[in-house]
This record gives structure tokens, sequence and C-alpha cells, in this order.
């Protein structure tokens, strides 16, 4: 049952509770025992003192033992019982057990002419006792003045009696309003977690029903969908990445199979099986590059950490324009490279070289024959960068902030039919990203476009060389 936070909750406020009456009745019930007790003290005193003050009188007319009679006899009270006493002696007592309470609480020994009045409790018989000292013409004698507690004790137990059963009954209505009112404010968690509970993978469209967005629980419930919104975003993605990876491969191995079963089909002549080979040799290095891109996208993804070296980012990138001359010439294509000398640069080599390979492939790829890349390299105190411009086809403005994303083509006909997979600058911008820098693209459709890529000379120790 504790397992229940109501549970809990409502026992946390009860304990709380419970003990804040507990010790308010117990201040109140001492302070009113304090209080009546010192208020009847202080008539039993009085009482006293004015028996004091006749017996006095006959004191100074010497008349001491029948002036003590008179006065218990006169001053009697109905529930009081007094005693008089000269040198030790006792002169005259009223009600019978007066002289047992005197004796058993011994207070005549306390009694000084110098002291004061003395009070004591004979708690067997319930009893409290006042004793006062006078002196009148040379003799001394001291009157005690006897009054049962009961009637004081029986106020008390009233008293405690509310108390008792006071109490409980507060705290049984408390733990009832307590548990109600934790019941209703937690109906709304309650109600979260059973819509929660209906949202698998296939249904992450669902969200959790708002009421109140500002109050707590109203918030909880938006931290939730908003996790939901991610949840679906990633799981779409994933579905998209997953049925985009499945279909670029299908190409290749179609082409594979296709060409294989042709090549085995019949008897060739060794240049046919060569002719064979090739193909199914370009397609499977074709596959590797897109299988390759997947894991070095699937890697990130999964939040790995490149690993860096200290390198010169104007060596690495200078090393992908020579050996991208290769695939520039064929096309007449003028490739320039202008370059700051030694910029020192901590990060990956190898992604950062597919880096500038993409750019270049596709700048190379995207522009006619006879048509212009150049390469630039600068830097200053902070950051590098590498801008890849060409006078190419272009890219139409609604595609420039999709280019990036994976297996996006601007057109299906322009690159498939070369082996791109759409995942060459989803690459560009991973690398870019995992040094802490970013990607820009201009284009102008038909005229060419200009990719510059950023990355922050200082994020991992980074500084010019
Ligand atoms: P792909 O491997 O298909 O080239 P990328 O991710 O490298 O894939 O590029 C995505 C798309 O962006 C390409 O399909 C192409 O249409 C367009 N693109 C990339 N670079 C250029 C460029 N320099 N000039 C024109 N279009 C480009």
């Amino acid at each position: 049952m504790l397992s229940s936070i109501r549970a809990r909750l409502t026992l946390w406020y009860l304990l709380g509770f419970g003990s804040l009456l507990a010790g308010f009745s117990a201040y109140i019930y001492t302070s009113l025992a304090r209080d009546l007790a010192q208020e009847f003290d202080i008539a039993l005193l009085r009482t006293a003192q004015s028996i004091s003050n006749y017996f006095a009188e006959f004191v100074e007319r010497k008349n001491l033992a029948g002036g003590a009679r008179e006065t218990v006899n006169e001053l009697q009270f109905e529930r009081l019982g007094t005693a008089i006493y000269s040198g030790g002696q006792l002169l005259a007592a009223i009600k019978p057990d007066t002289v047992a309470a005197v004796t058993s609480t011994g207070i005549l020994s306390t009694l000084a002419p110098a002291r004061g009045p003395s009070f004591a409790t004979d708690v067997r018989a319930s009893k409290r006792l006042v004793g006062l000292v006078g002196s009148e013409g040379g003799v001394t004698y001291q009157v005690v003045v006897v009054e049962p507690l009961d009637g004081l004790w029986g106020q008390l137990a009233r008293v405690r009696r509310i108390i008792f059963v006071g109490l409980p009954a507060a705290l049984l209505l408390a733990a009832i309003g307590g548990y109600m009112l934790v019941r209703k404010s937690l109906q709304p968690v309650v109600t979260i977690s059973e819509q929660a509970a209906h949202i698998s993978a296939q249904s992450l469209d669902q969200r959790l029903k708002i009421t109140n967005p500002k109050d707590e629980l109203g918030r909880l419930a938006g931290v939730i969908n908003d996790l939901l919104s991610r949840l679906e975003a990633s799981f779409r993605i994933m579905r998209e990445f997953m049925a985009d990876a499945s279909h670029e491969l299908r190409t290749p191995l179609a082409v594979i199979q296709g060409e294989s079963e042709v090549a085995l089909s019949r008897e060739g002549t060794p240049a046919e099986y060569r002719g064979s080979l090739t193909v199914v040799n370009k397609q499977a290095r074709r596959m590797t590059r897109i299988v390759s891109d997947m894991l070095a996208l699937a890697r990130a993804d999964a939040g790995h950490q490149v690993p860096v070296e200290e390198l010169y980012l104007n060596d690495l990138v200078e090393d992908c324009c020579r050996a991208a001359q290769a695939l520039a010439a064929p096309k007449q294509i003028r490739l320039t490279y202008e370059g700051s000398p030694d910029i020192s640069f901590r990060g990956n080599e190898e992604i950062l070289k597919r880096m500038a390979v993409n750019l270049l492939d596709n700048a190379i790829h995207y522009t006619p024959l006879g048509g212009t890349v150049s390469v630039k390299l600068t830097s200053d105190s902070t950051w590098a960068y590498l801008t890849v411009t060409d006078t190419g086809i272009g890219i139409p403005p609604a595609c420039v902030n999709r280019v990036f994303d994976r297996f996006y083509r601007v057109d299906e006909a322009r690159s498939r039919a070369d082996g791109g997979s759409g995942l060459g600058l989803s690459i560009v911008k991973l690398a870019a990203e995992s040094h802490h820098g970013s990607v820009e693209l201009t284009s102008e459709l038909g005229r060419g476009s200009t990719f510059r890529v950023s990355l922050p000379l200082d994020s991992a120790g980074n500084g010019r060389g």
C-alpha cells in the first residue's frame, strides 16, 4: 500500500499534522494546568491569610486554645480543613483528615517566620496544603489550610478527555481530507501514465492531452510531448534512412546480379569476361562508398568521437586537389588552388579528406566541359576557411537548404547515373560539424556554386603553425 505516492503523501501529511496537533495540545494543556494550579494556590493562600488574621486577635488577648477553636469553627469553609498550631502543639483542627495531611507532608517543619507561606501536596490523599507563620505579642503560631485537589484534577481530566478524543478524530478527518486532496492532485499523473502507456513505436504521432499547460503537470506533459516529437522525428529519419539506403544499394546489386548472370549464362571471350568484371567492380566500389558513408554517418549519430591528430590543412587540401586533377582533366576543367601556408589543425585526417574530396568531386561533376573550379584555403587568428567555387550548373534556391540532407538529390537524373549516392554533402556537413565548424552554400542556377567550410582553429587546441 505504501508503494503508492498517494498513501505515502497522506502518511507524511498525517505525521506532520499529527505532530503539530499533539505538540499544540500538549502546550495548551501544560499552560492551562499551570495557570489553574496557580489560581488554586492564590485562593488557598488568601483563605489562610484571613484565618490567620482572625486568629491573631485571640493571640493578642492570650486566648490561644479557645481562640483557635473558635477560629476553626467560626471560619468553616465547605471543602477546606484548617489546623492551628503553636510551639509544635495542635491547638485546634477541623475536618478529620486535616491533621493527617499536615503530618504526612511534614509542612510544619518547613515553616519559619522569615520564610513566608509554604505549599505542599499530599498526593495520596490528593490534597493541597498551605502553611503560614504568625506571631503576636511574642507568641508564634502556625495556620495550615488543606483543600482537596479533586476539583482541579477533575477539570484537567476533562481537558485531557477532550484532547484524547478530539485529537484522533481530527487526525482521522485530516487523513480522509488529505487522501482525497492527494488523490485529486495526482489524478492527472494517472491520466498521463495511462495515455503514455498506449503510445508505442507505431503510434508516436499521438500526444498527451494537456488541460492546463501552465501548471506543473501541464509542463510535465508538455515535456513528454516534446520528447515524443523528437522521438517521432528520429524514428522517421531512421526509417527514411533505412528505406533510402536499401533503395541505393538495390541498384548496384541489381547491376552486379544482371551482369554476372549474363556472363555465366554463356561461354564468353576473355575480353567479354573482363568487361563484365569491370562493371561488377565499378558497382562494388560504388556500394563500398555508400556503405562507408553510411557507416560514418551512423557512427556520428551514435555520438562516436572522431580521433584527432595534428595535421596541416593546406597539405591535406592540396593533396586532394592534386588527386582531383585526374577528374578535371578529361572535362577540360581548370582546377586552381590558392592557399595560405602552414595552417596547422587538430582534426581527423580521413574525414577531412573525404570532405574536401566530396566538395571537389561535386564541383567537377556538376561543372560542364571547359569550366573552372577554384579552391581557396585561408585563415585568420581563430578560423580556417575552405572555399570551393565552380562555374557549374548551380542549385535551385529551393534546394539549397536540402542538399545537405542524407540521400537528397536535386535531380535524380543528374547524379544517380554517375554513381552519386546523395550522401556526399551529408558527409561534408558531418565533417565540418564534428570539428565544431559549419558549411554554407551560395549558388546561382546556371552560373555555379560556392561551398564554404569554416573550421575553428581553437576548439581542439588548433592554431596557426
Ligand atoms: P551526390 O552523391 O548525389 O552528388 P551529394 O550529397 O554530394 O550527393 O549532393 C547532393 C545534391 O546536391 C546532388 O545530387 C546535386 O544535385 C547537388 N550538388 C552538389 N554539389 C553540387 C555542385 N557543386 N553543383 C551543383 N549541384 C550540386
